[in-house]
């Protein structure tokens, strides 16, 4: 084999026979380090921090790269199969059998600036398929907080998601499809179309925690290459909690990888790692995300060969609101100057809905010791913050610069 052939990712047998459709790069996202931020003001007590970035803004050839494609990968089985299961939008009271025939057009929401719908349309272009979209004008405070109004609703993610065809539908506030897009999706039928709904950013689809689940063992891989001090992982993961399934997927996959290392916490220092959901708005209490973060983490432990109930806990969920802002979609002064500063000193470019608030939050949790644990001390912290993509979205902010 070539030197640089990638190296296939190893899951254990339950989790690999799962049916995955590749569309992402056949190479792991990228891991790099973040070498410019440097806590400023550890004592000399502190162990050294190290920083790296994972690029799944980097992950897939598709339109405008994000966390998106890798939950979808596991979603596309299901919409090309003969008897698609999982078409139905998730409020419908009386939902549908198994579509009879093939799959005509893919049906999804999100905000106005939304990124998954970008990413469900290319999907759909890729697959020879229709999209209709469902932009919700009420969702955050994006729209109202932005000084031009017309590039929020024309530039960014909308102006791609028309260059790529997407027939788009604007739901305005009040609106009962906001609630349930079954009347949608009855009128695609009588206009003789199959839709196939995906809710919005996946997370209620019965298979959209798996990607993140996968992407925990590639992670996993990702480190053993890398040579890290200190534990030899990342001790901390960092990443955006929106609808909920990045991160509850992610905590599902670290979880089996610990169960079939035989670990326990009882007899090493090597703690396991901790993913940390930074959550981007205030519209629902911590409470209400907890809950459904460790829904998503037990249905997609459950399909990958854990005991979801026993082996995935409340404990095991950690989200953080206190980096959350104003509102979704609307980019407070501090999360702005953790965009500043890592287009700045790293020239990496962050998102201003989701990544921004993580950077903040994450570069808080390093510069106040919060990843340091004194009960068990290590003299190397490894942080790893999990780019997820968006933006494109940027377009749209125009006062962001
Ligand atoms: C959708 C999205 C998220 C949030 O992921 P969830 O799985 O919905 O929690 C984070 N970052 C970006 C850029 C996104 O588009």
């Amino acid at each position: 084999m070539h030197k640089t052939m990638p190296v296939p990712l190893q899951l254990p047998e339950i989790f690999a026979q799962i049916p995955r459709y590749n569309i992402l790069y056949s190479n792991p996202s990228p891991i790099h380090p973040l070498p410019s931020i440097v806590p400023p003001n550890l004592s000399p007590h502190h162990p050294l921090i190290s920083i790296h970035a994972k690029r799944e803004d980097h992950s897939s050839p598709l339109a405008c790269a994000g966390n998106k494609y890798r939950k979808l990968e596991y979603i596309v089985p299901d919409i090309l199969s003969q008897t698609p299961s999982y078409h139905s939008h998730e409020n419908d009271p009386t939902p549908q059998g198994p579509l009879q025939g093939a799959v005509t057009t893919l049906v999804t929401e999100g905000a106005i600036q939304s990124n998954h719908t970008v990413q469900v349309v290319a999907l759909a272009r890729r697959l020879g398929l229709k999209a209709v979209i469902l932009l919700h004008r009420g969702t955050g405070g994006g729209l109202a907080a932005a000084s031009d109004k017309e590039a929020f609703q024309r530039g960014g993610n909308v102006q791609i998601n028309h260059l790529l065809g997407a027939e788009v539908r604007i739901c305005e506030e009040g609106d009962p499809l906001a609630l349930d897009a079954t009347p949608l999706l009855d009128e695609l039928r009588a206009s003789g179309q199959n839709p196939y709904w995906i809710p919005g950013g996946a997370s209620l689809h019965p298979l959209g925690g798996l990607g993140y689940a996968r992407a925990a063992f590639e992670i996993a891989a990702q480190e053993e290459r890398m040579g890290l001090g200190g534990s030899g992982r990342f001790d901390y993961v960092f990443v955006a909690c929106g609808s909920g399934s990045t991160v509850g997927g992610l905590i599902a996959g670290f979880k089996l990888l610990e169960k079939m290392s035989g670990f326990d916490v009882s007899n090493t220092i090597r703690e396991p790692r901790k993913v940390v959901g930074i959550l981007n708005s205030p519209t629902r209490p911590r409470a209400y995300h907890e809950k459904r973060v460790l829904a998503f983490a037990r249905r997609a432990g459950e399909l990958i060969g854990l005991d979801g109930e026993r082996d995935i806990g409340v404990e095991d969920v950690r989200l953080d609101d206190r980096f959350v802002g104003t509102a979704y979609g609307v980019l407070d002064d501090e999360s702005k100057e953790a965009l500043e500063t890592m287009a700045r000193m790293e020239g990496m470019v962050l998102d201003p809905v989701y990544t921004a608030k993580v950077a903040r939050g994450m570069m808080h949790w390093v510069s106040e010791g919060e990843v340091v644990d004194s009960a068990k001390p290590l003299d190397q912290v490894n942080v790893l913050f999990i780019h997820t993509g968006g933006q494109a979205a940027l377009g749209a902010y125009a006062d962001v610069k």
